[in-house]
């Protein structure tokens, strides 16, 4: 297999997805989650997880310090994160979750381990549909990197130009759960809660859109079954035993199965 694709994993239900659409078309995986200062260890557990039932080349987890320069209620600890208020309708306000200028920041560290791997292709489950305003979720800003990365990388300009796939950028959350459930994605392995507590606190943004995606796709959350709340911990454990389930499963499983086109 030669194509090599660098997947962007933070271990929330999105990343896992675009992961296995990327897996299901025929992509070998180089895994990248970053620590970045957010709140909580838990997606980052979930991640490690994640890239070994994916059954990753390669997983990179690199430190950055986009925390220490704040600005967001997901990196510093003096700013609440906000209770949902009925999801993004257009016409409110980027929330406090928003971290400042971060998928610039991670797809710029991902072109660089794509170059550096000789990866053609980085996927990133940035969505646009039911999202929380976030303007780095949008198609427009995600063409443009493209441009910025032909522009400024040494395979983009000795024509080998990095493509960006954003596999769900305009799917609902429930046909995120409907595609993601279609390729065995683990969600139980998932985290998406922007508070880190034992269990989702159900009332952030993050936990109201898993929760209406679910219950919109007619699906019970694991996450949300009794005694899952150690999933997350023992995520390294369990990751292992889904990786056993998960090598039988892609015996079986369509090749090209989920769209790539945004
Ligand atoms: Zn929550």
């Amino acid at each position: 297999m030669d194509k090599r694709a660098v997947v962007l994993l933070s271990g929330g239900m999105d990343s896992a997805t675009a992961a296995a659409v990327a897996r299901s078309n025929g992509f070998e995986l180089y895994a990248l989650t970053f620590d970045y200062g957010q709140r909580h260890r838990k997606e980052l557990w979930c991640a490690r997880a994640l890239a070994r039932f994916f059954k990753a080349r390669e997983h990179r987890v690199l430190r950055i310090g986009l925390g220490k320069l704040g600005g967001s209620a997901l990196t510093d600890r003096a700013i609440e994160v906000p209770d949902a208020g009925g999801g993004w309708t257009g016409g409110r306000p980027i929330p406090a979750t928003y971290v400042p200028a971060r998928n610039l920041v991670l797809l710029s560290f991902a072109a660089a381990y794509a170059e550096t791997v000789g990866a053609g292709t980085v996927f990133i489950g940035a969505n646009a549909v039911d999202y929380s305003g976030y303007p780095d979720c949008r198609s427009e800003f995600l063409r443009a990197f493209e441009e910025a990365a032909r522009l400024g990388t040494k395979c983009g300009v000795s024509g080998r130009p990095l493509r960006v796939e954003a596999p769900l950028l305009r799917l609902s959350k429930a046909q995120v759960v409907r595609l993601g459930a279609s390729l065995l994605v683990p969600f139980d392995l998932t985290w998406s809660c922007y508070r880190g507590g034992k269990r989702p606190c159900r009332r952030c943004d993050s936990c109201h859109l898993r929760a209406k995606g679910f219950e919109e796709a007619g699906m019970v959350d694991p996450v949300l079954e009794e005694g899952s709340g150690r999933k997350a911990q023992g995520a390294r454990d369990e990751g292992a035993r889904r990786k056993a389930q998960g090598a039988k499963a892609q015996g079986g499983r369509r090749k090209g199965q989920g769209g790539m086109r945004r």
